[in-house]
């Protein structure tokens, strides 16, 4: 048997690989295997099988696959086409989609061990790092690659192989347990004959030995607290005995002791044991679930996108039309964009559906995220919520995928390969499986709204916020636009916050109400300045400012992390004249304290929420009313849900909308309706102040009526005179190499060749230096292409764009990102 085997390399081939008989009962299809690929050894997986004798002669030769891991197919035929479709789309590797929807972790460590010989390196007596890694030899026997990078020690495995075969060291490469495993625990119960309570007491009456009569008697009072089969390590606690002790009762048939997987779940704030009534859904929310359970009972593909405004009650609306699916038997995904800022969404689902539902995101364990994996790949979940990536969650027989706040960027993948849109991929994932998507947003992005209006999704709306006390509805809150310029002549400006809004902090703190404040830059302000020189201090590594951290005194780059100290005078001209301009979350933060000395402002941003259930904690505070406002970067405009607060400030909204993105205008206004959604969600009502310097820009005129459908498609028109999404599509090609000229040299050449070889109705624009030209010493260059929307073999062209123009020079990269989204 031969199989085809799909390796973890940006490489668009399959790999030929044999079958031992003593495999071949378990390669099955989807099953993931350890071959070996050169001198490496890589775990793969099984895309295809054929029979020998349907072969040519010389695959007789072939290497043959090591081992075949796992109990089951890691992969389902439908995973395995959808990560195909994914490497075919989106232009990587089969692989790379591949790796994305397996747990990380399960595929094992490999390590080189790298030991000398008899024979001196007396050749290589002048070479600085060949000499540091034989004194690091001599002192250690054995070293491995990734021990010498921590010595600092840099040897390239090609010279690590030249010295191997000059016979002055041996390699050895080693494939390491994978990380994670099933996790087994052991229990203990009575043997069938001793179950009864009395013959526990008889017993311990017969039982010479007294550890023995008190692990008796501990299972015992287990089993009256109503627990049948403890945990043995618990019973042996109890009774202060060895396991040897409990093996002696084995001996004798007294007791059984055996094995159970554990399921390592995440640490969840804690459910009540009931779930809470489910509220009576409010017409708009009956009628939007009456149509999701009509598409679900269709057993058809149908995607339908729910437009409703903040505080509508979407989600009461999933969780109906997922309840539905359940009862039929099927199964579920629900993407929301960040599970650290949605945890109120997240605790409804689970309130639900229990432990039906397996929670995913990115801070679990590794040994937690392999187990959701594991166990929703059997069946034993059957819903999976999670980030972007758990669009791949491995269940079968899918139902419904719910893509909520569908018009997040976060859904698109960016740095990596597979660059894949969650949102798209749930769209296609729902057609291959004749199952539903529903689209969530109050804000929907143009391409689905467009999709809406075409008919190619079904459009329901829910215009209307949820019904409060002596209201229909809650109303929408009031907004009002504050210009800054105007204040600043006006000298009424002496920090970040306007006069308008102190006094309506002040209003709001008063009566004992709640405020967020939304100010989408974090640290204490962006850059500082030489008043006397104008000297910007910049990153070293990085073409940005480096941004003030006041609590450290530092500055810090945002985009590669490095710190310097606070300098006391200017490093050109040595003037003390430092001026720290713009204000961060920090500085904000600074000048509440000032203003509202009695009141309490919490901050969440990158810097205060880098540790394990950071977010949970500030959210539970406020939630709690501990704080009175809550004050931080875009975290804060996301899905919450908070009954007292009444009062949503924007800082500065002009902060993105200088961005050279032809979604700078979208994203601003759907950032802004989505934090003026947090306000007057109940039956309190709701006021919204958005500090900017260019208020006549139509944003703030739709913004203040909120007025989605009047901004939505003036956008429309003007993507489509321009041929943008949705009207076109974009690739966007990343160029990036440590040194300049290279890399724009090599941008150049790519460009060039694209110009040839794609067909004239692809637009290509560029190469530029993109909006930040250097990253991490990593200068960048960026070309975009656009073509019609119908145009289909874009990616075709691509690929053998990518094939023909062979690898790019050393150190430079060449990233295609099909649909891109943010900076060009
Ligand atoms: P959205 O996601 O559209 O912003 P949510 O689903 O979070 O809205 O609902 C907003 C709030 O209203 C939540 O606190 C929710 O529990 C509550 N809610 C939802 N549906 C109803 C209803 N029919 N009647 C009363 N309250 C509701
Ligand atoms: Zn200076
Ligand atoms: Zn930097």
């Amino acid at each position: 048997m031969i199989v085809q085997v799909i390796l973890p390399l940006p490489l668009d081939t399959l790999f030929s690989y044999g079958v031992p008989e003593d495999l071949e009962q378990k390669a099955h299809v989807g099953c993931r295997v350890l071959v070996e690929f050169g001198s490496r050894r890589l775990t793969g997986v099984i895309a295809e099988k054929w029979a020998e004798a349907s072969l040519p002669r010389e695959t007789s030769r072939l290497k043959p696959i090591l081992d075949v891991l796992g109990e089951r197919p890691a992969f389902t035929d439908e995973l395995l086409r959808l990560t195909r479709w994914i490497a075919d789309y989106y232009v990587c590797g089969w692989g790379e989609a591949i790796r994305c929807a397996l747990p990380p972790g399960i595929d094992g460590l490999q390590k080189t061990y790298i030991r000398p010989t008899e024979k001196e390196p007396s050749a290589w007596a002048d070479h600085a790092n060949v000499g540091a890694l034989f004194r690091y030899l001599s002192a250690h026997a054995t070293a491995t690659t990734g021990g010498l990078r921590q010595a600092g020690i840099d040897v390239p495995p090609s010279l690590l192989r030249r010295l191997e075969h000059e016979g002055l060291l041996t390699l050895e490469t080693i494939f390491e347990n994978p990380e994670v495993k099933v996790r087994y625990q052991r229990y203990v119960r009575f043997a069938p004959a001793f179950r009864d309570a009395g013959a526990a007491k008889d017993v311990v009456k017969q039982l010479r030995g007294e550890k023995q009569r008190e692990v008796v008697r501990a299972l015992a009072d287990e089993n009256r607290t109503g627990c049948d089969e403890p945990l043995l390590r618990a019973v042996l606690e109890r009774a202060q005995a060895a396991s040897s002790t409990a093996k002696s009762l084995v001996a004798k048939g007294i007791v059984e002791i055996f094995r159970r997987e554990v399921i390592r779940v995440p640490e969840l704030s804690p459910l009540p044991p009931e779930p809470p009534k489910p509220h009576t859904m409010h017409a708009g929310q009956a009628a939007a679930l009456n149509e999701i359970s009509d598409a679900v009972g269709s057993r058809e593909y149908h995607t339908l996108l729910l437009h409703g405004v903040t505080g509508s009650g979407k989600t009461e609306v999933y969780i109906g039309a997922l309840g539905k699916v359940l009862a039929r038997g099927q199964t579920g995904i629900v993407l929301v964009p960040e599970i650290a800022l949605t945890p109120q969404t997240v605790r409804r689902f689970r309130e639900r559906f229990g432990d039906k539902v397996a929670v995913l995101h990115s801070r679990m364990s590794k040994g937690e995220r392999f187990d959701a994996w594991r166990l929703l790949r059997t069946g034993h979940f059957s819903v999976a919520i999670g980030p972007r990536s758990a669009v791949l969650a491995p269940l079968s027989n899918i139902g419904l995928i719910v893509v909520d706040e569908e018009h997040e960027t976060t859904y698109k993948q960016g740095d990596s390969a597979p660059r894949y849109h969650a949102r798209d991929v749930a769209v296609y994932r729902a057609r291959m499986n004749k199952a539903v998507c529903v689209l969530g947003s109050a804000t929907p992005s143009l391409e689905s709204l467009q999709n809406a209006r075409v008919g190619k999704y079904s459009l329901l709306e829910l215009k209307k916020r949820v019904p409060v006390a002596g209201l229909a509805a809650a109303p929408l809150p009031d907004i009002r636009v504050v210009d800054l310029t105007v204040e600043r002549k006006r000298k009424r400006l002496d920090g970040a916050l306007s006069t308008p809004l102190k006094e309506a902090i002040g209003g709001c703190l008063s009566r004992k109400e709640q405020v967020i404040l939304l100010q989408n830059r974090r640290g204490y302000s962006p850059f500082i300045e030489c008043l006397d020189c104008g000297l910007i201090p910049g990153c070293f590594s990085c073409a940005v400012t480096m941004t003030y951290h006041k609590p450290r005194n530092i500055l810090r780059c945002h985009y590669c992390g490095q710190v310097q100290r606070m300098p006391h005078v200017c490093q050109k001209c040595e003037s003390l004249n430092l001026s720290k301009q713009g204000a961060g979350t920090q500085r904000v933060e600074e000048e509440l304290e000032r203003l509202f000395p009695e009141a309490t402002a919490v901050r969440m941003d990158l810097d205060t929420t880098g540790r394990k259930n950071a977010h949970h904690k500030i959210l539970d505070s406020f939630g709690r009313g501990d704080a009175d406002i809550l004050l931080g970067t875009q975290m804060v405009a996301k899905g919450l849900d908070f009954p007292r607060v009444t009062l949503v400030g924007v800082v500065n909204a002009d902060v993105g909308m200088r961005m050279p993105d032809f979604r700078a205008e979208e994203r601003t206004f759907q950032l802004l309706m989505q934090v003026a959604g947090r306000a007057g969600r109940a039956d309190l009502r709701g006021e919204v102040i958005i500090q900017t310097r260019q208020p006549e820009h139509p944003v703030f005129q739709h913004i203040l009526s909120h007025d989605y459908a009047g901004i939505s498609s003036s956008m429309l028109d003007e993507r489509r005179l321009l041929v943008y999404p949705p009207f076109g599509r974009v690739v966007g090609v990343e160029f990036r190499g440590p040194a300049e000229e290279k890399v724009n040299e090599l941008a150049r050449r790519w460009t060039q060749m694209m110009r040839r070889q794609l067909p004239p109705e692809v637009v290509i624009l560029g190469p530029a230096p993109a909006f930040i030209s250097r990253v991490k010493q990593q200068f960048r260059f960026h070309a975009m292409l656009k073509g019609p929307k119908g145009f289909q073999g874009i990616q075709k062209h691509l690929r053998a764009q990518a094939r023909d123009f062979g690898r790019p020079p050393k150190g430079c990269h060449v990233a295609v990102n099909v649909d891109a989204i943010g900076l060009f």
